[in-house]
Formats: C-alpha cells, structure tokens, sequence
C-alpha cells in the first residue's frame, strides 16, 4: 500500500525534497561566517543574492518555466524588501508595519498558487493575467506605504493602521507568535502552504519544482524571520534561489532523461547506461502482450494508463535492474553485473507482478463490446481487466559482445517468448 502511494517516484521526491533541506542545514555556518567576516565581504553579500537570482531567472526563462520566474521575482522582491527598507529589523515603521506584514502573508499563498497553476507562457493571455494580479498586490502594498504622497496625513494614518491591524489579526493567543517578527496569519499561512507542498507531493509524486517551492517556502520563512539579524535575511533568500537553481536543472533532467508518459527513463537515458555497461550483464526487452488490441477495445487514453501501470511495476524491479521506457509498448531492464540466471529469478518476479496487478477500469472506460484476448473478472462497481507482458533476455557472449548485439539477441528472444504463447520469459 505505502508503495503505492509513493509508487517509484519516493527516491526521486526525497531528491526533489532533500536537495532544499541540505541547502538549508549549511546556511547557518555560513552566515556565521559571514557576520564575523570582513567589511569587504558583507558589502558584496546582497549583491551576490541578486546574482543568485539573475541566474536562477535566466534558467527558469531558458527552460520557459513562467512559474518559477514568477515565485523568483516574488523571492527577489522580498529580498529587496529586506535589505533596503528593513535594514534595522521588521519592526521599524510602516515598512514593517505593513510592506513586511503583507509581504510575509501574501508569499505563501503565491507560492502555492503557482505550485498548482499549469505552465503556461508568460507572454499568453494567461501569463499576462498572473502577472496582473500579482502586480495589483504588490501595487496596493506599495501604494498604501507610500499614502503620504497622494493621501492627506489623517487617511494615510488610517488606511495603513487598518492594513496593519488585519495583517496582524490573531487567530491564536499571542504565545504562538511572540517569538518571531512574523505576525501569526504568516506563520500559519507558511506552515499550511508547506504541508500542502509535502502532501501534494507524496499524492502526485513530487516534481523538482514542487521540491524546489518547498524549500524556497522554508528558506524564505528564516529568512523573513532574520530580517535585520546581520546577514541572515540575504543568507536565506539565497538558500531560496539556490533551491529553485537546483529544482530547475533536475526539472531539465527530467525533460530531457525521463519518459513523459510513465516517468521511467527513457531512450536517451537507456544509451548511456549501455555505453556504461563492463562485461558482464543482462538486458531484457519486455512488451506488452496484445497492446493494440487493449487500445482498439478501451481506447488509447486507457492504453496509456495500463503502461503507467507497468511501469510503475517494472521502478520496483529487484536485484538491482534498472527500467527504462525503449518506445511504445515497449521496455528494456538492464542488470548490470548480473547472468541471465540470476537476473530471471528476478525478471519471473516482476512477470508475476505485473500479471497480479489488476487494473479497473472506471465507467466511463467500460467497453461496449468485450475484447476477446483481454481477460476479465467481473466485480460490483469497475471491471477489471489484467495485463500480462513478455520478455526476452540476452547476455554477451564471445560472438555478441556489444550491448548492440545483445540487444538483438533480447529481441530474438522476446519474439520466441510472444511466439511460445506470451506471458513467458524466454532467453
Ligand atoms: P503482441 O502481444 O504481439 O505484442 O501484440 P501487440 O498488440 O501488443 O503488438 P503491436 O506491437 O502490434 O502493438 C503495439 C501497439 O501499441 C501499437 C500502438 O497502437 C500502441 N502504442 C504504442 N505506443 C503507445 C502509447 O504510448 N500509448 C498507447 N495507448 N498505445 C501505444
Ligand atoms: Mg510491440
Ligand atoms: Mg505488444
């Protein structure tokens, strides 16, 4: 159960996570480094924050990644804020009373908005939306600190003390926040925003960016909470922006190594490894057995989720093989280091795995007529319907000893497996 709730996408998720939170574990040496070190170095440290985020939004840019650019600009925003209008802490006049106080609620709630948003273009009709809202709140927050210059002194004193007041209005006693400069509906709207990110995550199977907006969330937050402490306000909106650098270039790993349908490593990924490969090792082909007849029957949206199916069966295949989506309805598992006899005992495991692993079919799925080689048990509410596969493997030998060839040979033998009557390994 718990496997299939973090299906194989638990190492991956533990990246996307653990990356942000060791960022973090080594801001604090850092920014003791830094408090103590020379006149030189603490002039120069903002600026290397904003170089942080200069690289940052050119990556997201690069990688026509609109969410991203729009949580930096926020992460950027907030680091302006820190170092310019807050130099002497969170507690100094109208900045703190209000730029800050707003800053610090309406962060999270951004960041979770575009952790859910779709990507779309920042020049599409969409992009220019989100980028009007988010512009309409950082315009009413700038407005209403700066009332003195279109508003008479009474209204400006009311409109900003009536800011103020809600922004800090407290749902709690004022035990939960007396120890930070954040007022309580932040802590609580960071606290929210980042077990909605976890949960989300281990739900849907973290992406990069979901990790990188949690940690870019908890960095901000120390950093919010340091604000006017030395140099802890620029440390950790660094530590933001390096999360969002690293979720980033493993998100551009993932386009370019990883199959978008079942997530498995694709063809690309499949090639290095084989050029990686010593002496010794197996590959196996594996397909899908009377695929087409399942896509004609269900339709091709049903096809796709039976190879999500498979896929997700074939991340945790044992002894150490490693998945990879070739094309179509077709899989390679390659065991490096390891005969053909010690990789079938593993191979006839996920066989039967996969045969198991009945698939139901919501009703909208339901066929009209009944396929007649896809096999069905009848059950109150969905139907089910099973999926067996078949499989060749081949290992080098003196006359084939490229991975090339082996590969040939796993054909070969695939085609003898489909041919002996399917659901079989043959080698
Ligand atoms: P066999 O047991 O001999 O392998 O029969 P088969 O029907 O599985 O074999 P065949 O290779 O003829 O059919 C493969 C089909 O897989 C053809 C194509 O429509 C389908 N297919 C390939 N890629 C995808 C995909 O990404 N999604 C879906 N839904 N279908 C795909
Ligand atoms: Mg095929
Ligand atoms: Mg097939």
């Amino acid at each position: 159960m718990l496997r299939q709730v973090f299906g194989g996408d638990f190492g991956r998720s533990m990246a996307a996570l653990g990356l942000p939170v060791g960022l973090l574990l080594i801001c604090y040496p850092v920014l003791m480094h830094l408090d103590q070190g020379s006149w030189a170095l603490r002039t120069v440290a903002p600026y290397l924050t904003y170089a942080v985020f200069a690289a940052a939004l050119i990556l997201a840019l690069w990688f026509h990644c609109s969410r991203a650019v729009f949580v930096l600009l926020l992460l950027a925003l907030g680091h302006w804020m820190a170092v310019a209008l807050l130099p002497g802490g969170a507690d100094q006049g109208v900045n703190g009373r209000v730029v800050y106080a707003a800053y610090s609620v309406l962060l999270p709630i951004n960041v979770v908005a575009f952790s859910i948003f779709r990507e779309r273009g920042l020049l599409s009709e969409r992009g220019f939306a989100r980028l009007a809202v988010v512009g309409l709140q950082v315009g009413i927050v700038a407005a209403v600190a700066v009332g003195d210059y279109w508003l008479d002194a009474a209204s400006t004193k009311a409109v900003q003390g009536f800011l103020a007041e809600a922004l800090r209005f407290r749902l709690l006693p004022h035990e939960y926040d007396s120890w930070t400069p954040l007022p309580q509906p932040a802590v609580l709207l960071f606290a929210v925003a980042l077990i909605f990110l976890i949960i989300r995550a281990l739900w849907r199977g973290a992406t990069p960016l979901a990790g990188g907006f949690a940690g870019a969330l908890v960095a901000a937050f120390l950093a919010l909470h340091l604000v006017g402490k030395g140099h802890g306000a620029t440390v950790f909106f660094a530590a933001a922006g390096l999360a969002m650098i690293f979720a980033l270039i493993q998100e551009s790993y993932r386009m370019a190594f990883l199959d978008e349908l079942t997530g498995l490593p694709g063809r690309r990924a499949l090639l290095t490894e084989l050029d990686r490969l010593g002496g010794r090792y197996t590959l196996t082909m594996l397909d899908v057995d009377h695929f087409k007849k399942f896509n004609d029957t269900y339709g091709h949206d049903v096809g796709d989720q039976v190879l999500r199916m498979v896929a997700t069966r074939m991340m945790m295949v044992t002894g150490g093989g490693k998945a990879f989506r070739y094309g179509g309805e077709e899989f390679t598992v390659v065991f490096p280091n390891k005969n053909k006899e010690d990789a079938y005992r593993h191979l006839e495991a996920l066989r039967k795995a996969i045969q198991a692993s009945s698939f139901t079919l919501r009703d909208k799925d339901r066929p009209e007529e009944k396929p007649s080689k896809v096999t069905k048990k009848g059950k109150a509410g969905g139907k089910k319907v099973s999926v067996t596969v078949s499989m060749g493997v081949g290992e080098p030998d003196e006359e084939r000893a490229t991975p090339v060839d082996v590969m040939k040979l796993a054909d070969e033998a695939l085609y003898r497996a489909k041919e002996g009557g399917r659901n079989r390994i043959s080698a």
